[in-house]
């Protein structure tokens, strides 16, 4: 949906370049003391004679010499970091190859509603942001056609109260608390696949990947996380992202003397935009707008933030209220990003090969989405989590990542994904329609309007994922109960809902 983010990434947080090459220790699993390198063999602490046996790989190595990662995760934004440090939490270490020289720390703002929060509590992670990010109990969402305001209460689930909020976050600030939790050696920047091959291996496989400096790396597990434009989704047969005719501009604004907004979050909707705008602290305020590409007379503003700001304050924000054009105003210039919107059809999540043997995708790989409910993110940190879940299980029964149980765990995964991710992506295509033909009006007002927005806030943004199981570093004892990590009790009426959408 975002397309290529035009801007330069100015990362303050590179980890030092590492080319494929130059790492020279393998890490089969967190806590597991080894030599490692080419030709090493681990300590047998984690070893399984059985899948040795079965795979003909003396010591997890290929004939070629080379190392055999438990899990390589494509791309190192949200969902990559996350499913990293949601895998380590569960004893699997993972490497994460990222075609960027760094972090990708531009961008603007993140809205992470509820539903985001119980997953970064799940990765351990949440305090961290808690502690810099004021919450929003509440917000509007203004018809600027009808002068309709409408209030939507974050903080309730029907006539429940619950314990999460909606908070704006800086995105470099949620990628860099997430890179944190991991080893740097974790990390291969600079490294792009150039194929993906699987390999028999007994009665399952593993997956070779190529990388374009020539060198091959062998995994157990690839998960993608590599954005809307994702070679492992291309690789499953995923549809390619689709264009929605309309255009993403972010920034954010600042306001040295404090902006005295409440800690609420304000969107107005007109016939053929939607922008708003949410506090961060007490100085700064994530804004957003997005709209269709006629009404920006087909400019192709990326990169040139100075005509985004400009376009955005002279042209596209005429219609909506004044506040929005003076938070623009005050945006600092670094930050502004103005990007395609793509998004995929549900329906490819319920049709098509959400994951294939031992490959699976996360994050906008699997579900691009038009972000007018702000769920990219927040379903790329639940996926995170239910995969951390599934390899958890994995951990607990077979006390190690085997070849022939991952296809399993990510089969489950996969299961439990598909109909949530193509539920939130149904409701963001329908929240999207606009126009004033009666089939349009028809699907927007009534169906989505009417019929869902109250479902959608209950059951889409105060979804809990669950928890990740404890695993002690001996990894014989299990500190939680296995059924505590999945969901919250629910309402049969509740639950019908949630299979719904
Ligand atoms: C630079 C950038 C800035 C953004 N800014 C905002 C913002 O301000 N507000 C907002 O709401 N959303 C923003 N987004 C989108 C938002 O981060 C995602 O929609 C959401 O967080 C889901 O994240 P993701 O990890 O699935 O995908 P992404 O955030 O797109 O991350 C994908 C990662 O995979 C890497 N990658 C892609 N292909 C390959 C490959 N072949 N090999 C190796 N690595 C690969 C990319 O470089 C990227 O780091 C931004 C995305 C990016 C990449």
């Amino acid at each position: 949906m975002h397309g290529e983010y035009s801007r330069v990434d100015s990362s303050p947080f590179k980890l030092p370049y590492l080319s494929s090459s130059s790492i020279p220790v393998k890490k089969v699993g967190i806590n597991r003391p080894h030599s490692g390198g080419v030709g090493q063999r681990p300590s047998d602490a984690w070893s399984h004679d059985d899948e040795r046996a079965e795979s003909g790989y003396a010591f997890m190595l290929s004939e070629e010499g080379r190392e055999m990662e438990d899990v390589v995760i494509v791309g190192a934004g949200i969902a990559g970091l996350a499913t990293a440090v949601a895998l380590k939490r569960v004893g699997v270490e993972a490497l994460v190859l990222e075609k960027s020289d760094g972090l990708r720390t531009s961008g603007a703002g993140l809205n992470l509603f509820p539903n985001a929060w119980f997953a970064l509590d799940a990765l351990g992670i949440s305090h961290k942001l808690t502690s810099l990010y004021a919450p929003c109990k509440r917000g509007y969402i203004t018809n600027i056609d009808t002068g309709k305001t409408e209030e939507v209460s974050f903080t309730k689930m029907g006539r429940t109260e619950v314990s999460q909020e909606l908070r704006g976050v800086h995105r470099h600030v949620l990628l860099e608390s997430l890179a944190e939790e991991l080893p740097k050696d974790a990390f291969r920047f600079s490294s792009r696949i150039s194929s993906i091959v699987t390999q028999p291996q007994g009665s399952s496989s593993i997956v070779v990947l190529h990388m374009e400096d020539g060198t091959k790396i062998k995994t157990k597990a690839l998960i993608g996380c590599d954005g809307v434009h994702s070679v492992v989704a291309r690789w499953l047969g995923l549809s390619a992202p689709v264009s929605s005719g309309r255009w993403a501009a972010r920034g954010l604004a600042t306001f040295p003397e404090g902006h005295r907004f409440n800690y609420e979050f304000q969107q107005f909707i007109t016939a053929d935009k939607r922008a708003g705008f949410v506090p961060l602290n007490d100085k700064e305020l994530y804004w957003f707008l997005f709209c269709k590409s006629t009404s920006c007379k087909g400019k192709d503003m990326r990169g040139n933030t100075e005509l985004i700001q400009r376009e955005v304050i002279e042209s596209l924000a005429g219609d909506l209220p004044q506040v929005f054009s003076i938070i623009v105003q005050h945006s600092d210039l670094s930050t502004l990003s103005w990007a395609p919107v793509v998004f995929r059809f549900p329906w490819d999540m319920v049709f098509r090969n959400v994951s294939q043997g031992n490959i699976t995708v996360a994050g906008d790989a699997m579900h691009p989405m038009i972000p007018y409910l702000g769920q990219n993110e927040c379903l790329a940190l639940e996926d995170a989590v239910v995969l951390g879940q599934q390899f958890g299980d994995l951990i607990i029964r077979e006390k190690g990542v085997l070849t022939r149980e991952v296809a399993g765990a990510l089969r489950r995964y996969a299961q439990q994904r598909r109909w949530r991710a193509a539920g939130v992506m149904t409701c963001s295509y329908l929240s999207s329609i606009e126009g004033s033909g009666w089939l349009r009006k028809f699907l927007r007002d009534m169906v989505f309007n009417r019929l869902l927005l109250r479902r959608y806030i209950n059951n889409v943004i105060h979804f809990d994922c669950g928890k990740l199981p404890c695993i002690s570093s001996n990894m014989t004892e299990l500190e939680n109960e296995r059924n505590t990590y999945h969901q919250v009790p629910i309402s049969i009426e509740e639950m019908e809902v949630r299979t719904n959408i």
